[in-house]
Order: C-alpha cells, then structure tokens, then sequence
C-alpha cells in the first residue's frame, strides 16, 4: 500500500465505505491519515474496580464474570455484564447490543472506559467504550490499549463511520506508512521555531500519550496548514506583480484636485490616504489589486469614482461590479452625478439584457452592473480599471479571471468591503492584496443608538417605533429572522420574511405603509419596492437577512433586526449602517428572545463604539473562529487544524513563507505545494 492509494485498497473497505469516506473529504490513504481529531476524549486514568470513584471518569481492566441480555417491555435489550479484576467487581450496563452477550462471554479481558454512576447503592458502567485486550497490540507510544486507557481521539464523523472505526483503521495503517510521510521544510528551520518534525506529528496528533503533545502535534499541523495558505498567497501576490502588465495611467495633480473641490464635501483623512495609494498603485505597469476596507457609509465609492475618473482622463474604461442589482442601480445614480458633469458617461448593465451582444460595442467610459459583468468583462475593450464591491462574496477565481490578458494587458483591480476583517484573517486570506483602510466615518455623522430589546420590550418597541415614522420623513428598516445561515437566498428565510410582512402589517402596523423585499421577488418588483422606500412612499422596509448590504437611504433612521443573537456583532455592524447615513440621529433595535446571559453580554457589545474590525476580533475570541469563520458562509476557507485565532502561528507562517518564496527553487518540495503553477519570471 502507498500513501497515494485509494482507499478502497485498505482491506475490508469497499466501495461502501470508500462512499462514506468520501462524504469526509477522504480518498486517498494520505487523506484517512491527514483526517485529524478534533478533539480527544481522556481516558487515560486507569483505576482498580475498588479505587474507582462515582463521577470519575475512568479506565478499568478486568474480566467479564457474566453477561446476559434482559428484555425491557418496550421491545428494547439491556445487556448487564459484571466485570471483575481482582479486587472488587463492577455493573456494566449496555443498549440494544445483543450481540455483546455472544461477542463477550465471561472470562473474556476487557478494557472498559467511561465515567463511574452509581445505581442505588451499586457502582456501575453505564455504555461505557470496550475493547478486548490481548489480541491487539497498538505499536504506537505506549499504551496497549486503543479506545480505551488513554487520550482517545475523536474525529469528525459521518453517518455510519464512527470515530471508533476510524480510530482502528488509522492505527493499523501508521505503522506501516508513516515513513512514507515527507518532510518539506529544513531541519534547522524546525529547530529554530520549535516544530515537530511532520511524520512524527501526524503520529501523534492521532495518538498522543499527553495533552502537551496533542498540543505540539496541532501546532506543527497547523503551520503548516497556514503556511501552505501564505505560500500560495504570496506567490500569487509575485506573479500578479511579475506576470501582467496594467497601463501605467498619468495622474494629473490639477484635474484631480479640480475633482475633489468638485465634491459637495471634503474627503475624510482616511478617505485621501486611500486615494493617494490607489493612485500610486495605478501609476505602475503592474496591474494593481488592492483591498480598499472601510465601514459601512466610510465613503468608499467615491474613493473609486475619483480612480474611475483618473482612468476616463487617460483615455480609458472602468467597470464597477456589485454583488446585487439593487446596488448595482445606486452605484450608477452615484457614479453619474459625480462623473458627468465632467463629461465621462455612466453606463448601467443589468442582468436581463444581452450582454454579449451589447457589451462588445458599449460606448460607455464607465460601466457598472453586477458581478455577471465579470465573465464578459474580456469582451470590453480598454478597461483601465475594474472595481469589485463587497469583496467578501468575490473569491480568488474571480479576480483572477480579471488578470487575464486581454490585448496586451489586464486592468488595475480595486476590491471593496464593508466586511470588518480581524487581523489574522487579513493576514491568512488577503496575503496578496494590498490593503487600504479608511478607518473613519465622514464628520458629522452621530452614532447610532443601539439597544438590545427583549421579548417583554417588544410591543413598547413597536409603539415606539410607529412614533416615530407616522407622519414625519424617518424610515424603518425590519429585518427579518434568519434561518437558514447560508449565503444565498434561501426559500426558508424568504418565506419568514414573508409571513413576518403579513404580519407585521396586519397586526402591528395596520396604519402604516409596509414594502417587503427579498431576493427572489423579481427584479421589477424589487425596483419598484427601493424607488418607494427612498422617495418616501413607505414607511418601513421589511427584509430578509442577505439582502443588499449597502443601500444609501438618507431617511432610513430606525433598523431592527429579528432574533439578532444568529448573526455575528460584525454582520450586525455591517446591517445596522444601513441607517444613519445622514444628519439624523439614528437608532438599532437588536431584538431577542433568547435570554441566556452570554448572548446579552455579546449583543451588548454593540451599545459601545467599538469599530468594524474592533468588533470582529471581539466575535473571535468571545464566539470562537469555529463559528465565526469556519462555515461555509463566511466565505473565508475552513481550517482542519488552525484557527484563525492564532495570531502568534500565523505569523510565524508568514514570515517562514516569505524566506522560503524569495530562493523557492532550492526548496522544490516546498514548491509542490504551490497550487498555482505560473512560473514566475525573474526579473
Ligand atoms: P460605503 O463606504 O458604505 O460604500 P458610500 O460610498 O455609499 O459608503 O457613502 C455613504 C454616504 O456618505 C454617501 O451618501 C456619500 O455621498 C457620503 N460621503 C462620502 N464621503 C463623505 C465625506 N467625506 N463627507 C461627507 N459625506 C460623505
Ligand atoms: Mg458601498
């Protein structure tokens, strides 16, 4: 057997299990043992029967006296064993196992793990983990045993696969592989930062004798986890420097700061700060790709517009992409209000034309639509720049798609995000973007009022609210519980949006004019729905959860959010700048059934000051990576190992990458983990 085989040739695994493998993400033997536990169960306390104690959790060896099977009246079997080592004799209780009786006959030698209950006066195992002892010997570290009597690890399952299986399988396959398993980096290099060789911590990730070598055993995995990230990164970052050539535009001091006057308001610091390194970046033969990351109503678009306006004065076209059409539209209205009056045209693309036929000949000098734009974006010619809203639904295909060469060269690419990214994640995910930060909202701008609202508040909620939008020019938004977390519009939340609108309208705010808006009502509809709510024609905009993030309602002073503990502070932070766009004061309801105090400290945290990034790093450590980033919906990739909260190895992996990359041909193992396979041309 190698490393590389499917694991179909693992005796007694057919095609079956083969399927069941591979709903893990497991096909090759490398991969059963690169599926590591995620946590272990510690068993390692092994007792006499007479020692052990009620409530400890325990390991006892010993030898079954008798076991036989009773039939409870319900159909189901009890299998009630009696073990005895020596010095005293113990209950063992099993469920629904009546195989057990034939499987273990007395005198048979168990090891039994699990914690110690007390049944009327009796100490006793109630489905405590087995494994008959003698027949078996585990030829890792020292312990004899392997579901019992030590740090047993447990593994992500799948139905039908249980860790116990799992766990058998990888100890009978280490052995015979492990020496397969290669080293990539430098020996000293191990040393220097104090790293497990990697065969060695692969063997005891599964089977560690301590918690301190789980411990070390993690933390070699995930350098390298992170490091293989920071690599392919980094290499990424080289060959968009290196590969292709962006028109080197010619910044003219007089036109642009002719531009800025033209403004109806002064930049922020961080606003001009951003567009001094835009235009900086866009002045080189190198294609830029930077992010631009700022909170919500921070002002980016006009940091973009006054880049798109750089690019029309060089003789070239810009394209804008927004994740929603909805946004798409506001961008346009912006974008011609600050770029016609100079004489550049705004052009709008939406989703229902035929772009292939119409975007070849767009006579526009800046096109903006949403993100279908991307695939036909070669087709345009001349483009200078291109400008991707709401970085975070963008993956790396996306913008790489961008950097394909079109007549000799590829555009400078501005990434977008309200998306408030904690450092480490920046550091991990974004290694080959430049980043900008404008870290300021515009002056004037009040802070918005938040108070987490609980059941019993609700009505008086309601009341309060109606206050304040009947009859004056101040808006509410609601938005709506979600239930299903995943980043498309789901039937389940639209359909909650739904029945909450009736509601809503029928029973709470009979007098009032209700628009309800989410992402499978048709693009018409929806329109219509955003033209009355800006114009005032309604009071309160009723939402689903993932609809458009960065609507400019100026009157849009109230934002409730339904069942508020489901989202992260910094989803909320990004929902809640929806309002308090202008002068006015403006107000966030968090609403709330849920009373445990944990999710009250979190939601309070949204009553403080605290900033986008402030937020996130404070959802990290309070939430844990595990259900802030690592789901499929935060768009960031799940780490098997790592955590995107360890700083300090993250680090570590960045500056080892960026040591590596600048002689990677002396390292050509290293360079197999290099997905993307652009020589880089040296230079
Ligand atoms: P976001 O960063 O969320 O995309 P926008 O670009 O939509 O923010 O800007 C939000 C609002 O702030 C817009 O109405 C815009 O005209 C206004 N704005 C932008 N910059 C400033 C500034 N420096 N001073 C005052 N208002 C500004
Ligand atoms: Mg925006």
């Amino acid at each position: 057997m190698l490393l590389s085989d499917h694991v179909s040739k693992i005796p007694l695994v057919g095609p079956l299990y083969a399927k069941k493998l591979e709903k893990l993400g497991i096909s090759s033997i490398k991969d059963l043992l690169e599926h590591f536990p995620h946590r272990y169960q510690n068993f390692s306390l092994v007792s006499t029967i007479l020692t052990a104690q009620p409530g400890e959790v325990v390991t006892i060896q010993g030898q079954v006296v008798q076991i036989k099977n009773v039939y409870t009246r319900r159909g189901k079997t009890l299998q009630l064993a009696v073990i005895s080592d020596g010095t005293d004799t113990i209950d063992v209780t099993w469920f629904n196992q009546s195989y057990l009786v034939k499987s273990l006959p007395p005198g048979t030698w168990l090891s039994l793990s699990g914690k110690i209950s007390t049944i009327g006066r009796k100490r006793s195992l109630v489905s405590p983990q087995y494994e008959k002892i003698g027949n078996w010997k585990l030829e890792i570290g020292n312990s004899s045993t392997l579901h019992t009597g030590r740090l047993v690890p447990i593994y992500p399952e799948t139905y039908g696969l249980s860790s116990k299986w799992l766990r058998a399988k990888i100890a009978r396959l280490l052995p015979l592989l492990a020496k397969e398993i290669e080293e990539y980096l430098p020996l000293s290099l191990l040393e220097e930062h104090g790293l497990l060789e990697r065969r060695k911590a692969v063997e005891q990730a599964h089977f560690p004798e301590s918690a301190s070598d789980a411990e070390d055993a993690r933390r070699r995995l995930a350098f390298d986890e992170f490091f293989s990230l920071q690599l392919n990164s980094l290499w990424r970052k080289l060959s968009w420097k290196n590969a292709i050539p962006a028109p080197q535009l010619k910044i003219d001091q007089k036109k642009v700061t002719a531009f800025i006057k033209s403004l109806p308001f002064t930049l922020t610091q961080g606003q001009k700060q951003a567009t001094e390194e835009i235009l900086q970046d866009m002045r080189k033969p190198q294609s830029m790709n930077r992010l631009l990351e700022g909170d919500v109503g921070s002002g980016k678009t006009v940091v973009a517009a006054l880049a798109a306006y750089v690019a029309w004065t060089n003789g070239y076209k810009s394209i804008f992409m927004a994740p929603t059409q909805i946004l798409a539209n506001q961008h346009f209205n912006t974008l011609k209000n600050i770029l016609e009056p100079f004489g550049a045209e705004v052009g709008l693309v939406t989703s229902g034309q035929n772009l292939k036929l119409k975007i070849s000949n767009l006579k526009f000098d800046v096109v903006v639509g949403t993100h279908a734009l991307l695939h036909k974006v070669r087709l345009l010619e001349n483009v200078a720049l291109a400008v991707i809203d709401e970085q975070h639904r963008f993956g790396v295909a996306q913008r790489a798609l961008l950097a394909q060469k079109r007549g000799g060269f590829a555009p400078h690419v501005l990434t977008m995000t309200a998306t408030p990214i904690p450092r480490t994640i920046a550091l991990t995910m974004y290694g080959d973007l430049d980043l900008s930060v404008i870290n300021e909202l515009p002056k004037g701008r009040l802070k918005i009022k938040t108070w987490v609202v609980g059941q019993q508040k609700r009505e008086s909620a309601y009341k309060w609210i109606r206050e304040r939008v009947k009859n004056t020019s101040e808006q509410a938004f609601i938005v709506c519980p979600l239930i299903d977390v995943s980043e498309a519009e789901t039937l389940k939340n639209v359909k909650a949006a739904s029945v909450e609108f009736i509601r809503l309208q029928k029973e709470v705010f009979p007098d009032l004019r209700l628009g309800l808006l989410h992402g499978r009502i048709k693009q018409k509809e929806k329109d219509s729905v955003m033209n009355k709510f800006k114009g005032g024609e309604l009071d309160i905009l009723v939402s689903t959860p993932v609809v458009e993030v960065g609507i400019d309602i100026p009157n849009a002073t109230i934002m409730l959010i339904e069942a508020s503990e489901r989202f992260g502070l910094a989803q909320l932070h990004q929902l809640r700048g929806r309002v308090g766009r202008a002068q006015m004061q403006s107000y966030c309801l968090l609403f709330t059934e849920n009373r445990s105090q944990k999710v009250y400290t979190r939601l309070k945290a949204l009553e403080g000051g605290l900033s986008g990034p402030q937020l996130a790093d404070l959802d990290l450590k309070l939430r844990g990576p595990g259900e802030v980033y690592g789901t499929a919906q935060s768009g960031f990739p799940e780490l098997k190992v790592g955590s995107y909260s360890d700083l300090e190895l993250i680090k570590l992996a960045r500056e080892v990458a960026e040591k590596i990359i600048e002689q990677i041909d002396k390292h050509p193992k290293i360079k197999k983990l290099i997905k993307d396979k652009t020589e880089i041309s040296s230079n």
